[in-house]
């Protein structure tokens, strides 16, 4: 099964695959910052619910995660010289030397006036964290993905444990076979609508499985019309789609007969070359089916 490949694939990355992004990602960090590398790793990896990783977001937030420019120590925002290379990282005061901001113009201690200016100044850089966005989005995505996933496996499961078959036949045939006035009657009374279809249903079970036929009569098709149909489960119940595409003849002369069995009754809808038709449908006590058809899909 395709479905549960994809499901198992899924797992592996939500069980697997998240917390060693996640590992990748914090042993780095901490390293950066000073921390205890391995610790931190440990937790954020082992913790349940990601539970490690947020207390690790939030304690590293007290440890610094700037650098040198020149020499790449870490250094924290109160240093005014790296303590490796001697580099200046904040103005000072030329009177006091007390730390001051760019764009100060007088020393908060002293009182002496400041430089607009301080060209030996270079600021450490801070090191910039595109990673810990990814590693949110791939923790939101992923489980996303799996839900999604299984909701659409869960449709590929109830499709195939029913079968779906579709006849199209020329209507003079159907109704000579069948022989049934009520079914002549009702295309008598059918229309001509373009945008309309209509359709007989007749339901039967037999045990725990549901039959149904649906007579399809769609006033513009041509004979030989190009069919495909599929099934889906939704929250809602089963869906049959019928999809018909055809080069808009008006032959007006093609049934299309549904027979469909499963555990539920799947609702119709018709398509006419990718547009939804609506479609009046009546429920009727009589099989729809030809006799002819019968014997042969019994053989
Ligand atoms: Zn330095
Ligand atoms: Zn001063």
């Amino acid at each position: 099964m395709i479905g549960t490949t994809i499901i198992l694939l899924i797992y592996l990355a939500i069980f697997i695959g998240i917390p060693v992004l996640i590992g990748v990602y914090v042993y780095r960090d901490a390293k950066d910052r000073g921390m205890n590398a391995a610790l931190w790793t440990l937790i954020a990896m082992c913790a349940p619910a990601l539970i490690g990783f947020i207390v690790y977001l939030i304690v590293r937030g007290s440890y610094s995660d700037m650098k040198c420019p020149q020499c790449k120590t870490a250094v924290t925002e109160h240093y005014i010289s790296c303590p490796n290379c001697g580099t200046k990282l904040k103005a000072t005061c030329s009177n006091c030397f007390t730390p001051v901001e760019a764009g100060w113009n007088v020393c908060p201690k002293c009182a002496s006036p400041l430089q607009e200016h301080y060209d030996d100044v270079s600021a450490p850089i801070r090191k910039k964290d595109k990673t810990l966005g990814k590693i949110l989005l791939a923790v939101i995505l992923i489980p996303v993905l799996l839900i999604v996933v299984m909701v659409l496996s869960l449709s590929t499961f109830s499709a195939t444990s029913g079968g779906t078959g579709v006849t199209s036949l020329p209507i003079d045939e159907y109704l000579q076979e069948v022989n049934q006035p009520q079914i002549e009657e009702w295309l008598d009374n059918s229309g001509e609508n373009y945008d309309h279809a209509y359709a007989l249903r007749h339901e039967s079970t037999s045990g725990e499985q549901v039959m149904v036929q649906y007579l399809v009569y769609m006033p513009r098709l041509v004979e030989n019309p190009q069919i495909s149909i599929g099934t889906s489960s939704g929250l809602f119940g089963r869906t049959l789609r019928l999809d018909v595409a055809d080069s808009k003849g008006d032959g007006g002369n093609t049934l299309m007969l549904i027979t469909c069995t499963g555990d539920s009754a799947p609702k119709l809808k018709l398509y006419y070359d990718g547009t939804r038709v609506d479609s009046e449908i009546t429920d009727v006590e009589y099989s729809l089916n030809l006799a002819a058809t019968m014997v042969k899909i019994q053989e």
